[in-house]
Order: C-alpha cells, then sequence, then structure tokens
C-alpha cells in the first residue's frame, strides 16, 4: 500500500481497516497496536470468542477456506495480515488478488513446512540441525544413523512440541514414523544445546529490515516458558550472527512483515556439536511470536507495532529497547480450580505488566496470558520476576 495512503487514514476522516487471518491472542495483540494508531481492524476466525474476534470492529466468523468470508475481509480491509502459520497460503493468495497481504503466501508456505523451511535455512547459508527428509519407506530405510539419536517431526502443522518423538535407533524410528501413520516427517539429530534464543526481525516492502534484541529462551515441555532480554542474556558476537541470520532468511524469500526465527546455541564441549559453529536455525515463525512479547512494555516499538507499520506502509525505525525484561508465559496450568491466579500479590510488584489473553476457559498447556517485568537494573528484575513465579506457582528458572 502506498505510504501516502496510510498517512491519509491515519488520524484522517476516513476510516482504514487493517485486516488479520485468525482470531487468537497474536491478533488481538495486533488489533490493540493498529487500534492505538486509529486503524478499525477486521478479524476472520470461525470461533464466536476468539480473543481478537471480540475486540475488532469486523469479526467475520467463517472458515479460513470459506470464498465467501475471504470476499468479505478482502472488501473491508485496505491490507491484510496473519497470526498464525497454520492459516491455508491458498486463502493468502486469494486475498493477494485484490489487496497487500503481508507475509506472503509464498512465504507462509515456507514456515508451514519443515522441509521447505529447512531447504529454505540451507539456500540462505544458515546452518541448521543435520536432517532427512522422510516421506517414503525407502528414505526411511536409507537415513544416515549419524542423525540418530533425532527427533522426528511432522513436516506440517506441528506447535509447541506435538507431532514430535524422541528416537534413538531405526526401530524406534521405524515404530514413530508408523505411529504418525506415515506422513511427511523431518527427522532432526539430536543437538546437545546451551541454550536457545530467537530474533524478531520486521521487513518492509521497501527492503528496509530492522531487528529486536536478540531473546533468550527456556522451554519446559516443548512450550516456551520464560524469556529474558537484557544485555549480557547472550554473548554479543553470538547475538550479533543470529541476528544477522535471521535479516538473510527474510532477505531471501523477500519477506514483508514481522518474522521470528528461532536458534539453538550448541553446547560445543559435547562432540555431537562438532563442525556445526555453535549456532544453528530451528525454526521460522511467519508473524510476531511468544518470545518477542516483552517488546510490549520494555521497547520503544512492540513487535505487534512492527506488524502494523508493515502491513500499513508506514516507516520502520530500529526499536530501542528501555528496560531490561523478562517474560514469564501464563499457561492455564496455573489458574485454581474454579478460580483465578492471585493477580493483585503480582501486581503488587513494581514493574509488573500483566497481559490477559481473553480467554474463558484455563486447561493446561493453553497460553492464557504473559506476565512482563521490567526495571532499572537485571537483578533487579530478575529478583522481581521469580517472586512473581513464586506467587503463581511457576518453577523457579
Ligand atoms: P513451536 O512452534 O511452538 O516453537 P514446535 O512444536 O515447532 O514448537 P520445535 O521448535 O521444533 O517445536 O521444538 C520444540 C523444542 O524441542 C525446542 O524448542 C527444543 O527445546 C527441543 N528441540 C527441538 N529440536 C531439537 C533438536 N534437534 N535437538 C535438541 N532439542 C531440540
Ligand atoms: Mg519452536
Amino acid at each position: 500500500m502506498a505510504s501516502e495512503r496510510a498517512a491519509t487514514a491515519l488520524g484522517g476522516s476516513k476510516e482504514m481497516t487493517l485486516g488479520v487471518m485468525g482470531g487468537g491472542q497474536l491478533g488481538r495483540m495486533f488489533a490493540h497496536a493498529a487500534q492505538q494508531m486509529g486503524f478499525f481492524t477486521a478479524v476472520l476466525d470461525p470461533d464466536t470468542h476468539s480473543p481478537a474476534g471480540r475486540i475488532s470492529h469486523h469479526h467475520i466468523q467463517t472458515a479460513y477456506t470459506d470464498p465467501t468470508g475471504l470476499a468479505r475481509l478482502a472488501e473491508v480491509s485496505a491490507a491484510i495480515t496473519t497470526e498464525f502459520e497454520n492459516v491455508p497460503a491458498q486463502a493468502l493468495t486469494q486475498l493477494a488478488q485484490s489487496r497487500p497481504v503481508a507475509p506472503s503466501g509464498a512465504a507462509v508456505a515456507i514456515a508451514q513446512d519443515r522441509a521447505a523451511e529447512k531447504a529454505h535455512f540451507v539456500a540462505c547459508g544458515v546452518p541448521c540441525a543435520p536432517y532427512a527428509v522422510i516421506e517414503t519407506a525407502e528414505q526411511l530405510a536409507a537415513v544416515d544413523a549419524n542423525l540418530l539419536p533425532g527427533i522426528l517431526k511432522t513436516a506440517r502443522m506441528g506447535y509447541d512440541g506435538k507431532g514430535q518423538v524422541r528416537v534413538k535407533t531405526p526401530a524406534e524410528l521405524a515404530a514413530a514414523w508408523a505411529d504418525l501413520q506415515g506422513v511427511p516427517c523431518v527427522l532432526e539429530k539430536m543437538l546437545p544445546l546451551a541454550l536457545e534464543c530467537s530474533v524478531i526481525v520486521a521487513r518492509g516492502a521497501d527492503g528496509r529490515c530492522v531487528n529486536l534484541p536478540v531473546q533468550r529462551n527456556l522451554h519446559r515441555d516443548g512450550i516456551l516458558a520464560v524469556t529474558e532480554v537484557y544485555e549480557g542474556n547472550l554473548p554479543p558476537a553470538l547475538a550479533a550472527r543470529a541476528v544477522a541470520a535471521a535479516k538473510s532468511i527474510a532477505e531471501g524469500v523477500q519477506y514483508v512483515g514481522v518474522l521470528c526465527v528461532e536458534f539453538f546455541v550448541l553446547d560445543e564441549s559435547n562432540p555431537a556439536a562438532a563442525g556445526l559453529g555453535g549456532l544453528v536455525v530451528n525454526e521460522m515463525a511467519p508473524r510476531p511470536h511468544n518470545s518477542g512479547h516483552y517488546s510490549m512494555d520494555a521497547c520503544d516499538v512492540s513487535q505487534f507495532d512492527l506488524q502494523v507499520r508493515t502491513l500499513a506502509g508506514l516507516p520502520l525505525v530500529q526499536p530501542r529497547q528501555h528496560s531490561p525484561a523478562l517474560m514469564l508465559n501464563l499457561l492455564g496450568d496455573l489458574w485454581p480450580e474454579g478460580g483465578v491466579p492471585d493477580w493483585a500479590a503480582v501486581l503488587a510488584l513494581p514493574g509488573t505488566h500483566l497481559h490477559l489473553y481473553g480467554k474463558l476457559d484455563a486447561k493446561p498447556g493453553r497460553k492464557m496470558g504473559h506476565l512482563n517485568i521490567t526495571g532499572a537494573t537485571v537483578d533487579g528484575v530478575r529478583a522481581t520476576a521469580l517472586e512473581a513465579a513464586r506467587i503463581l506457582g511457576i518453577a523457579a528458572f
């Protein structure tokens, strides 16, 4: 979209609506950022109670592939984005016939398929875990023994560690693939991880690319639990390599929008890390990411502001983090039967920022919200976060 057009709509006399495929918490926080800048928002999500649908000006309640729903979204929206990577890529392609869509269906299609994604990383010159694509019994039989022990991952539709099986022997691998109904998979070598990190980049249609500071992430049971972002969270040279790699991955697909790239930092004292250079890319998400939520309270431009800017053709500026930050994910497990966590005790701690997604049922593993903690010093932020975790029943980190 031409930036003059966006500029006219910002505070102008005519309403301008930004559309989003998907009504989860990422769509909701995108809508909040868009509304802050005066945009109207439209959400397509079949769920009546979707977190973003409830707070948007338009909520189109149809399936993601419904031609009438897609036509309606295109009709009301000046430009359209997505908040989850499993949106049918052809739906984005259809929308793109009449409206600017960012990211493109082609970029989302790569992120939807682990095999295509890894091929893209390799093409961009960014190392990933050694892997093999398994789509046929012949490919299964031909697997290199060096990839074991490994993790068998379904090529499509995996998230939060779902669709993954750890395997040690060829027999376990064969059994795991059979259990997964023989769907296309990727077998990855199990790597010795020292830690995990991720980088959010935003790239505009003009090719300008900016990044948030590198996030250090702790996962528990395959789900992000804690993100820490402050000077010294990672060796600076490693952080710089991760940023450069994320930018080249975005560049390589002429990406427009917000992209999160997740990395493994390897324990190089372990022989299984030999020859991989210490940093390997894990996967990418074609949207804002759970690990970038700290930016809402700790940076002068959040990941959702960046998404609005890329979609509306507004200028991208390099974000500045103004406060050390730590994010605690709030999963449904923390909700007591029939009640809610003790928010008053948490909010009594200075520097806590509570974000809840408006979800009605707290189920184990369900992302209900997050708590950002900011403060003047890293030690202070960590101490407050540990106290909040204790109150909420989150294990110390
Ligand atoms: P999400 O999309 O929610 O981030 P996912 O289901 O796509 O998760 P992955 O990111 O592939 O899953 O893996 C989940 C976690 O499992 C990783 O964050 C890491 O802790 C561990 N893991 C995955 N692959 C490997 C590997 N090759 N070696 C060691 N650990 C791994
Ligand atoms: Mg992951």
